[in-house]
């Protein structure tokens, strides 16, 4: 069958996004303060098309910090760079089925994926490690610029200074793999941490986000530009990831329930790819359990139980 026309979705998620705002459970993150000041009441959806027609609810053009969801685009910068043999002699592939920050590796002393803080933090000391850190902040800016249609990313610098000043598992998690002798030779602890907290404190808004995912749903070609910014190895990579390993310790049932590559962050950021369909961002700070976004995942639930989007669903 074809795929549905935007025309046809387009009502549907304006009805799930009126439908799933009320849902009132979940708590924001409290691991900093910026992210406690968080309103629990916003929320924003934005869909991206693969022939470039965009759409949006909600607070769309608020930009939120990115937390998690800088890490799928830190892992093609690392494919892009040295290949996937050489990135993952250094990190996983395998869900890790344990909290986002826990601290624990695999059986070879890898972070189980690049997806989870060990993981995130990993990828970040692959990421031109020959330059220096400004211009190595500035490469993955570039990126996000060429991936979201021109807007470059924001910085939330309070978000930024108390990420470094809360650090402590993280710190725990870089050292531990430095004890496991899992980082590239030559790696600036300080220097990978630091560009850690940079990323996850880069803003971006629903709108932009969705033309990332859409980027990534339709083979890494921008759909507003045309660029191609992914091969397609890098792609196919990256969307695994995110099919298996994006929604935490979730991701499991997330694959089974959705059925589709998805990246969230504890900011509330959740970043949903249909292949050759579209790309969808959504931001609701409220959390569950997991740390992931409790509208953003009612959403993407309703979403494929209405459309055959799930990867398996047989088409009709
Ligand atoms: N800044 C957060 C951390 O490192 C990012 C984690 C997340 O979004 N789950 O703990």
């Amino acid at each position: 069958m074809n795929p549905p026309k935007p025309e046809q979705i387009l009502p549907l998620l304006a009805e799930l996004y009126q439908t799933t705002a009320s849902q009132n459970e979940g708590r924001v993150a409290s691991y900093i303060p910026q992210l406690a000041k968080a309103n629990p009441a916003h929320y924003a959806v934005a869909v991206c098309f693969a022939d470039g027609s965009q759409a949006s609810w909600g607070q769309a053009d608020l930009a939120f910090c990115l937390q998690s969801v800088c890490k799928p685009v830190n892992y093609c910068l690392t494919l892009e760079e040295h290949g996937e043999d050489k990135v993952h002699q250094h990190v996983g592939f395998e869900p890790s089925g344990q909290v986002f920050n826990a601290l624990t590796l695999n059986s070879q002393g890898l972070p189980h994926n690049p997806l989870i803080n060990a993981g995130g933090i990993m990828c970040c000391s692959l990421i031109r490690p020959q330059l220096k850190l400004p211009d190595r902040f500035e490469a993955i800016t570039q990126f996000w610029s060429e991936l979201s249609g021109g807007s470059p990313p924001g910085f939330d610098n309070a978000v930024y200074q108390s990420e470094r000043q809360s650090a402590d598992r993280n710190h725990a998690l870089a050292y531990f793999m430095r004890e496991n002798k899992a980082f590239p030779t030559d790696t600036d602890l300080e220097e990978t941490l630091e560009l850690y907290f940079q990323c996850c404190s880069l803003t971006l808004n629903v709108q932009d986000l969705a033309v990332v995912a859409a980027t990534l749903a339709q083979g890494g070609k921008n759909p507003l530009t045309g660029q191609t910014l992914l091969q397609p190895r890098t792609l196919r990579n990256c969307l695994t990831v995110m099919a298996t390993c994006g929604m935490y310790n979730f991701s499991g049932e997330f694959a089974f329930k959705i059925g589709l590559p998805a990246k969230s962050g504890v900011s509330g950021g959740l970043m949903l790819v249909v292949p050759g369909l579209m790309g969808l961002a959504l931001w609701s700070p409220p959390l569950d359990s997991y740390g992931n976004s409790v509208r953003g995942v009612a959403f993407c639930r309703e979403l494929v139980n209405r459309l055959p989007l799930h990867v398996y669903a047989p088409k009709p």
